[in-house]
């Protein structure tokens, strides 16, 4: 068996391991209403195309719902998003789940917006599981994240260090250089994802610092205290909220600077729609290529032809979870062609 990932020393006997921690995960990916487990239902929306998935639990009906007919191909290719086994050892996993029920007690708890407000008095352990979460997205295959090599390496060596079987142990030591330098931010809006839906999505460009949402929270990790003054990152519109929230380091109590539904909504939109414009341009791209693969005059797609099939893609009316599919993509594309040329 493979080592752990976390101790590098004991074998990866856990499955079913979360990469954000399920009290968090399920906020953002569960069937609307349900906060149990096996209740996952989620959408991965890339350029291309929008895939989905879904938990053991998630009800037939709301399966039909999203693909029309379920196959027992749809069953078996589906795989929950988030979850991996054979990462962790039983140890590590018990060690993230300390910091992970500690901090789950703050999302109750009082709140403030438009101003910093203190989520957790004991330093160190938002630190730890904010990090914790980061650094797993970076050694996920696949999740599209990804620090760079030293970066990931500190990560694991802090988490590795500090964690421990019970949240009283947990203290950061002042001389450990790792903990120097490095810091976040962290903003919220309280009990949007209550009635709201939220993401998980990141920057693939920012690094300093990386910005990153995760369900109502939106984080900036700083590998360096110096990347508080670089340039402004216009993340979706947040660089005046980021400007207000306080920084924190392992040694401070954790504030986390509210914001209002209405402010988050704006930003989530923003995300949306830069998701959207993405997508055309990556269609856009793609028919082209095609064009040019026909043998068709120019580097171009007629545009007229290119708008119909653009159109048809967006309004195509096939149940949710087969609508930006490859496969629908794919058979709109030819259908319009045929029918175009037939005119
Ligand atoms: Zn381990």
């Amino acid at each position: 068996m493979k080592k752990c990932l976390l101790c590098q020393n004991h074998p990866a006997d856990k499955k079913g391991s979360h990469i954000v921690p399920h009290f968090l995960s399920k906020r953002i990916d569960n069937e609307p209403g349900q906060t149990g487990r096996d209740k996952e239902l989620g959408f991965v929306i890339t350029e291309g195309s929008t895939s989905s998935y879904f938990g053991r639990s998630v009800q037939p009906e709301i399966l039909k719902e999203i693909y029309g007919e379920v196959t027992d191909e749809l069953i078996e290719e589906n795989k929950v998003e988030g979850i991996e086994d054979h990462y962790f050892c039983s140890g590590c996993e018990t060690r993230l789940s300390v910091v992970e029920n500690e901090y789950a007690k703050t999302i109750e708890q009082a709140t403030k917006t438009e101003q910093n407000y203190t989520s957790i008095e004991q330093p160190f352990v938002g630190f730890l599981f904010w990090i914790s979460i980061i650094w797993r997205l970076s050694i996920q295959e696949y999740s599209g994240f990804k620090l760079k090599a030293k970066e990931e390496k500190k990560l694991r060596r802090i988490i590795d260090t500090y964690l421990k079987d019970s949240i009283e142990k947990i203290t950061p030591n002042k001389k450990d250089i790792d903990l120097n330098d490095i810091g976040y931010k962290l903003i919220r809006a309280p009990k949007f994802s209550d009635t709201l839906s939220t993401w998980l999505h990141w920057s693939t460009i920012y690094e300093r610092p990386y910005s990153i949402v995760i369900d109502e929270y939106i984080l900036f990790l700083y590998f360096k205290k110096a990347h508080l003054k670089g340039m402004p990152l216009e993340f979706y519109g947040s660089e005046r909220f980021k400007n207000q929230a306080e920084y924190v380091t392992p040694f401070k109590s954790e504030t986390i600077f509210g914001i209002t539904n209405v402010q988050y909504k704006t930003f989530s939109e923003k995300i949306a729609l830069f998701g959207a414009t993405k997508r055309m341009q990556f269609l856009s791209h793609k028919l082209d290529l095609l064009h040019h693969k026909l043998g068709g005059r120019g580097k171009r797609m007629n545009i007229q032809l290119k708008g119909e099939i653009l159109k048809r893609i967006a309004n195509s009316d096939v149940e949710l979870g087969n609508k930006n599919t490859p496969e629908n993509h794919i058979k709109i594309i030819s259908e319009t062609i045929v029918k175009l040329n037939k005119n």
